[in-house]
């Protein structure tokens, strides 16, 4: 008797279910914002990505409604067909003007703008040499290039060097990928050195901004100017829907590799182009971390703050279980904890005291962990309540 080819997936998903692996939407209600309503009741919200706050600012919203009203909702095709209005144009500038860059390229996300720049810059004669923390759009672009792929222990730059004086020999092109601000750790990449290795072994160097750009460097143009980097050979992508509030994603580097891009990378060419809203919500937003430097202040304010908050109450209450902090450099605070039940049961508990933050497990991470993100616009009032839930779900 034939069985159902797909009994396979209720098995699957029983598997995920006793891991404690299994996932499920939660609902907002709200306006995004540091304050949300999620299922019903607000809670303080240290779970988004929207850093600045920018993504309920009016002048982004203004910006989309006015993009709307001119073009339409959709942009009709991909950008080489009817895709492209003089908004994507304007963006593409922008971007290169904030990363002082000759040129940029705006995909549909931040993932797709990975998927394509890796998968065209190398291919099956090459090698690519990947943090073992990468995030997972690094990690599938270089399995979609072809190229033979070899991780490296986390920002290791010896353990880097090693395995290239071992392989650079047997292939054609090099590729180095990392994230710059570890997105599901807070730590930073060890760019200066990787910068260095990559001119010694004659391999190109991918960077991903996603968590950095609006956030790290002087002008929030990223890790890159944070490290005093800024116009070094890189290829430097990132996404518009993380500190920039809108949705979207970019690589921004030479003249010739953007060129070279629009070419050739599958996921620019057969894909729709962004809609007129989150262009000009981009666009709008490049312009705030441009001539607002105070958000980025009050965000790092914030972030020192909320440590110091920590470490005093982590000095006075006793720790029944491990709540262990991960080294951070950045508005990410991660706390390791011993599995994925306990993540899960700290994450309901942290709910409870109007708490919203990430409980972050495997396949996700090596170790489960509760991520706090923090935004310029959390009041030193919300930053109180955070600290004195943590210490509380640990007493
Ligand atoms: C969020 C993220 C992406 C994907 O960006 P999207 O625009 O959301 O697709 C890529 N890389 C890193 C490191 C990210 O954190």
């Amino acid at each position: 008797m034939a069985t159902n080819p797909y009994a396979w997936l209720k098995q699957s998903l029983e598997t995920i279910h006793r891991a404690d692996w299994y996932r499920s939407v939660q609902t907002i209600e709200s306006q995004a914002g540091p304050v949300v309503r999620l299922a019903g009741r607000e809670v303080l919200n240290f779970a988004s990505n929207d850093y600045l706050g920018l993504t309920s600012d009016d002048r982004l919203i203004q910006a989309a409604i006015a993009a709307t009203q001119k073009f339409g909702t959709g942009s009709t095709g991909s950008r080489l067909i009817t895709g492209h209005r003089e908004l994507h144009r304007q963006l593409e500038l922008a971007i290169a003007a904030l990363k002082q860059t000759e040129d940029a390229l705006v995909f549909s996300s931040g993932y797709l703008a990975n998927l394509g720049a890796i998968a065209t810059l190398v291919g099956k004669r090459d090698l690519i040499l990947s943090d073992q923390y990468n995030h997972s759009s690094l990690k599938n672009g270089a399995i979609l290039s072809g190229a033979t792929v070899v991780d490296y222990a986390h920002c290791d730059v010896a353990d880097l060097s090693t395995k290239l004086t071992q392989q650079r020999d047997r292939y054609r092109r090099c590729l180095i990928l990392t994230d710059s601000v570890f997105s599901m750790d807070g730590d930073l990449c060890p760019l200066p050195e990787l910068l260095a290795i990559a001119t010694e072994f004659e391999a190109m160097l991918l960077v991903d901004e996603a968590h950095a750009t609006g956030v790290m460097g002087a002008t929030g143009a990223g890790c890159v100017e944070h490290f005093g980097c800024t116009g070094h050979p890189l290829i430097q992508i990132g996404t518009l829907s993380k500190a920039l509030g809108s949705l979207g994603g970019y690589v921004a580097g030479s003249a010739t590799l953007i060129d070279f891009l629009r070419n050739r990378a599958p996921t620019w060419i057969y894909t729709t182009g962004l809609s007129p809203a989150d262009t000009a919500a981009a666009s709008a937003a490049i312009a705030i971390v441009q001539q607002e430097p105070q958000r980025r202040a009050q965000l790092w304010q914030n972030v020192a703050h909320l440590q110091q908050l920590i470490a005093e109450s982590w000095s006075d209450a006793p720790i029944a279980f491990e709540l262990k902090p991960l080294p951070s450099a950045s508005p990410i605070l991660c706390f390791q904890v011993p599995d994925a039940a306990t993540v899960l049961q700290i994450g309901q508990k942290l709910k409870q005291a109007g708490i919203f933050a990430s409980a972050i497990r495997p396949p996700t991470v090596p170790t489960s962990r509760v991520r706090i993100t923090v935004m310029a616009t959390h009041t030193s009032a919300h930053l109180q309540q955070l600290a004195a839930a943590l210490s509380q779900v640990t007493t």
